[in-house]
C-alpha cells in the first residue's frame, strides 16, 4: 500500500465517528422531509442551534452526560450509538484488507446499511436517497476485483426487487392490508446488488431468523415515540443486519 492510500486509509478511520454523526442527522431529518444540508442543527426540545462544540462526535454526548446545554432536554442516544457504530463499521471495512478504493466502497456500503437498518428501527422508514445510494454503492463493491461481478449484481437487484414485489402484492391480496412496505422492496434493488443471485436465498434465510429472533426475546420499537402502526416487525432492519453478516462471512472469518 502506497503512501497516498495508507492516508486515505487513516483518513476514513479519522472520518469515521464524524460520518456516523451526518447519518444520524440523515435518520433524524430524512423521514420527516426536512433539510439535511442547509438546515442547522438544533435541540429538538428547545430549538436553540447547536453550536459546533456540542456537535464533536461522541465527546459533545459524553461532556454533556447527553443532555441538551442550553434547556438539560435528554439527547437521543441515537446519535452517539450511530458514531460509534459507523467507527466500528470502518475498523471492520479496513481489516478486511485491500486497496484503499475497496476499503473505502466497503466503509461506505456498510454505513449506508447502518443508516437504513436505523431508519427503520426508529421511524419504519428506508429513505429513497438512502436506497439509492446503497444501490450505487452496493455495484461499486460488486465490480471490484474477487467480487461477484456486474452481471451477477444486477441479476441479483432484478430478482431481489421481483420477489418482494411479488410478496408485496401476494400479501395485500391475501390479507388486505399492506404487510411490505414499499421502502422493503427498493431496499432489495441494492441488497440484492450485494449478495447476487447465489447469496440472496441465503441472505433472505439470515434476516427472517433474526426478525423471528427479535420477535420472540421482544425486540422491535414498542417504546418508541415515532408515528408508527406498530405491531409489524422492522424486516428492513433486519435485512440490513443480515447484509452486514453476509459481508462479514465473505471476508472470510467465520467460514
Ligand atoms: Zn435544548
Amino acid at each position: 500500500m502506497s503512501f497516498g492510500e495508507a492516508f486515505a486509509v487513516v483518513f476514513l478511520l479519522l472520518m469515521a465517528p464524524a460520518v456516523g454523526s451526518f447519518l444520524g442527522v440523515l435518520v433524524d431529518r430524512l423521514p420527516r422531509q426536512e433539510d439535511v444540508f442547509r438546515q442547522r442543527s438544533r435541540c429538538r426540545d428547545c430549538q436553540h442551534p447547536l453550536a459546533v462544540w456540542d456537535l464533536v462526535p461522541v465527546l459533545s454526548y459524553v461532556w454533556l452526560g447527553g443532555k441538551c446545554r442550553y434547556c438539560r432536554a435528554e439527547l437521543s442516544p441515537w446519535h452517539l450509538y450511530m458514531e460509534i457504530a459507523a467507527f466500528g463499521l470502518a475498523v471492520v471495512a479496513v481489516s478486511a484488507g485491500g486497496d484503499a478504493l475497496q476499503i473505502w466502497l466497503s466503509a461506505v456500503f456498510l454505513w449506508l446499511l447502518l443508516a437504513l437498518l436505523a431508519a427503520d428501527l426508529i421511524w419504519f422508514r428506508l429513505p429513497d436517497p438512502l436506497n439509492a445510494a446503497l444501490l450505487v454503492a452496493a455495484v461499486g463493491v460488486s465490480v471490484q476485483p474477487g467480487q461477484i461481478g456486474l452481471k451477477a449484481a444486477l441479476i441479483g437487484a432484478f430478482l431481489g426487487v421481483v420477489i418482494f414485489l411479488a410478496l408485496r402484492i401476494g400479501y395485500q391480496a391475501i390479507r388486505k392490508r399492506e404487510g411490505l412496505g414499499l421502502g422493503d422492496v427498493k431496499l432489495m434493488a441494492g441488497l440484492g446488488a450485494f449478495a447476487g443471485p447465489w447469496d440472496l436465498p441465503l441472505l433472505l434465510l439470515i434476516a427472517s431468523l433474526g426478525a423471528l429472533l427479535a420477535s420472540v426475546v421482544g425486540l422491535g420499537n414498542k417504546r418508541s415515540t415515532a408515528p408508527i402502526g406498530l405491531h409489524r416487525l422492522p424486516f428492513g432492519a433486519a435485512l440490513c443486519a443480515a447484509a452486514m453478516l453476509l459481508w462479514v462471512l465473505r471476508q472470510g472469518y467465520i467460514i
